[in-house]
């Protein structure tokens, strides 16, 4: 199952700090990469905060939704494509290049 659109900062794992709190985890073995996926939730709200792929060991990816200056971020790329519902992709004259890719990067596709 696909939900609509979530947008994530890819980083290093290092650079995630969290300086108060505890997160919740939900170690996800849904993926197509056949790895798992550690989604951490905010415990009092459910809200998603960040994932740690272990398809990529070095790698976080944070919701954008949970920084506080979300709306300067800009999308570099798009994933899952193949699949994405009618209508909810971003119009790329609007978002500026944005490369394409089905799956978890797993093959760049072009798109219009
Ligand atoms: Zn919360």
């Amino acid at each position: 199952m696909h939900s609509n659109s979530s947008y994530n900062i890819k980083t290093a794992k290092e650079n995630v700090k969290i300086t108060s709190g505890k997160t919740a985890v939900f170690d996800d073995k849904s993926g197509d990469t056949g790895k798992a996926i550690h989604r951490h939730f905010c415990p009092r709200c459910s809200s998603a905060v960040f994932s740690y792929p272990d398809v990529d060991e070095s790698a976080a990816f944070v919701k954008v939704g949970a920084l506080d200056q979300a709306g300067q971020v800009k999308p570099k790329a798009e994933i899952y494509v193949e699949s994405a519902l009618a209508g909810s992709l971003p119009n790329k004259s609007q978002v500026g290049k944005l490369t394409s890719y089905e799956g978890f990067m797993a093959k760049e596709v072009e798109r219009a």
